[in-house]
């Protein structure tokens, strides 16, 4: 019998290891990477606990080594779509009715397989088929996992103690419940852990759901789910369906029964999934709740008090870690003319000497190759189009090599407009372009920021004088969800920098806190009255 008022270990961010030469974690890694560089990886659908391996079947590759085939992944079809749903539904009443220590024990169980058992297999699999590094696969893979599983658990302890006031001779009281039917879960490439939060988040707080991971991530994602499993998640919770999205998004989209859509990844695909909705919206048994977090045009603001030699360091990491496919990248700067003459000479210095190859064959370098060939040719067109136009020079990178992966050298485009297509488009990549104001030029060049694309997710300003800080602060208060002063635009931390942009980067519904998790649960307020009220008639009645 549970009744103990349980609290939850107060979480910590889990510590990032610096996978130094010599280290343990190194040679684990290493070991790791070899072993699933030899292996090719057969990954299932887990329906209903059952693993179906299909016949279809899709290679997984590296992308900084693309005939190297990693894993196949099997494909689901409409059918498996289908059972994949009842399963969803079966599994619900009973997943549900647990008291919600017992839910919360799966994810603690997982944070904990994936500190130790598991984080170095989680780690080379995502460098190996994203194309991380060793640092940014374990700020992702492994700290950012494990700190979403534990502090999802504490915020889900919150939500239910948050209680109402009661009156005199009553007692109000307020359930939570998941909701009713099943969520559609739909990851992106670059983050694994983003790919687990997705279906893992729903489901803590009593959901079942349909997780459709991204055919470019998809080794991550099964270790991820494997990790799931064997922390003892019941069958049908979460139901794991590489495929074809079309097919899949035609049988979930349309039941009656969905529940929620709970995606990261582009805008694009977030449009066709609301429309959808809307197209639906007549056969529903609720209200689905559309939850997205999605694309974004990243800023980096400089006015003239800022310190050059940091500026720069933010404008190189942040534009160019993970080959700038990070959602929150930076990815246009506004740079004042009196500091540019200084600035210029460093990044381009700084970028030329940046290292980028197979980054699991060689741990030290920065950067790896962008995830696929859509992508590189996406990227490219950028570049080619710089290097012809007039409004914009090339001045540093420029150059790529699909020839073994789909390496793009870091690049910086000095543009003549501050709507130059590459100022105001996301690209999803390696390149950072640079529009220098004239300093008087200030507040009509922040209004130009907030105004010049439909994106609001991160942004960074860098400034000494406080008075500036103050008003670029608020001058830019819609232009994005997760705001730096004097940092870097990426690298946010559950539980201490909650994550998510408005306009078209999304819902804004925060991933890594309790704002996340109240959009899976529906409240039941419940009042009980202790009163005897026998007549019904009001004192104000009286002759
Ligand atoms: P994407 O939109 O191409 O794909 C995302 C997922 O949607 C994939 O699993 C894909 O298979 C699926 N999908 C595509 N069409 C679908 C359909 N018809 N039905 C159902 N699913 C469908 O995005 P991506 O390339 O994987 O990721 C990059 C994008 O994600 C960028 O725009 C980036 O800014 C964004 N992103 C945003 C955040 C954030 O927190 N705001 C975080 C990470 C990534």
């Amino acid at each position: 019998m549970t009744n103990a008022r349980s609290t939850i270990p107060d979480p910590v961010n889990e510590p990032v290891k610096p996978y130094r030469v010599g280290s343990l974690e190194r040679k684990q890694l290493e070991e790791a990477i070899a072993h699933l560089k030899a292996e090719k990886t057969q990954i299932p659908l887990v329906i209903n606990g059952e693993h179906i391996y299909t016949d279809s079947k899709e290679p997984v590759i590296c992308p900084h080594d693309h005939k190297h085939v990693l894993a196949e992944s099997s494909l689901a079809t409409k059918e498996h779509a289908q059972l994949a749903i009842d399963a969803a539904l079966n599994a619900r009443q009973s997943w549900a009715a647990l008291p919600w220590e017992a839910r919360a024990s799966v994810f603690l169980k997982a944070a904990e397989l994936l500190t130790h058992k598991y984080r170095s297999e989680m780690n080379a699999a995502t460098m190996l088929g994203q194309s991380k590094t060793c640092h940014q696969a374990e700020i992702d893979a492994a700290c950012e996992l494990i700190d979403f599983f534990r502090y999802n658990v504490k915020f889900a302890e919150q939500i239910y103690s948050e209680q109402p006031k009661s009156d005199a001779g009553m007692w109000n009281r307020t359930e939570v419940r998941g909701l009713e039917g099943f969520v559609y879960a739909i990851a992106p490439f670059n983050f694994t852990s983003i790919a687990v939060n997705l279906p893992t988040a729903p489901a803590l707080m009593g959901c079942s759901v349909i997780w459709k991971p991204s055919p470019t991530s998809m080794l991550g994602a099964w270790i991820g789910m494997k990790i799931l499993e064997e922390a003892g998640l019941p069958k049908g919770v979460i139901n794991f369906l590489p495929g074809d999205p079309q097919d899949i998004s035609s049988v979930l989209l349309p039941n009656e029964n969905l529940s929620s859509i709970h995606f990261t990844g582009s805008t694009a695909t977030f449009n066709y999934l609301w429309k959808e909705v809307g197209t639906n919206i007549d056969r529903y048994r609720q209200y689905p709740r559309i939850v997205g977090e999605t694309g974004g045009k990243d800023f980096v603001f400089a006015h003239n008090s800022a310190d050059v030699d940091e500026l720069s360091t933010a404008l190189i990491r942040g534009a160019f870690e993970y080959q700038g496919q990070k959602c929150s990248a930076a990815s246009r700067a506004y740079i004042p003319q009196s500091l540019w003459a200084k600035l210029k000479p460093k990044l381009v210095e700084t970028c030329q000497s940046i290292t980028m190859g197979d980054v699991t064959s060689d741990l030290s370098l920065f950067m790896g190759a962008v995830i696929d060939r859509r992508s590189f040719d996406k990227i490219k067109g950028y570049i080619d189009r710089a290097g012809a136009d007039s409004g914009a020079e090339i001045i540093a990178g420029g150059e790529y090599d699909d020839s073994k992966g789909f390496f793009i050298k870091p690049t910086i485009i000095e543009a003549k407009s501050a709507t130059y297509p590459s100022m105001v488009e996301e690209i999803f990549g390696p390149i950072l372009t640079v529009f220098v104001y004239a300093d008087d030029d200030l507040d009509e060049t922040l209004k130009m920021c907030d105004s010049s694309t439909k994106y609001a997710l991160t942004g960074a300003i860098f400034a000494k004088d406080r008075l500036v800080i103050d008003k670029m602060t608020k001058s830019l208060e819609n232009a994005a969800g997760n705001f730096y002063i004097n940092d870097k635009p990426t690298g946010a931390v559950v539980g201490q920098q909650p994550f998510g942009g408005a306009r078209a980067s999304g819902t804004n519904d925060k991933a890594g806190s309790k704002l996340n998790l109240l959009r899976f649960v529906s409240f039941r307020t419940v009042k009980e009255n202790f009163q005897s009220i026998t007549d019904y008639r009001y004192p104000f009645m009286d002759q």
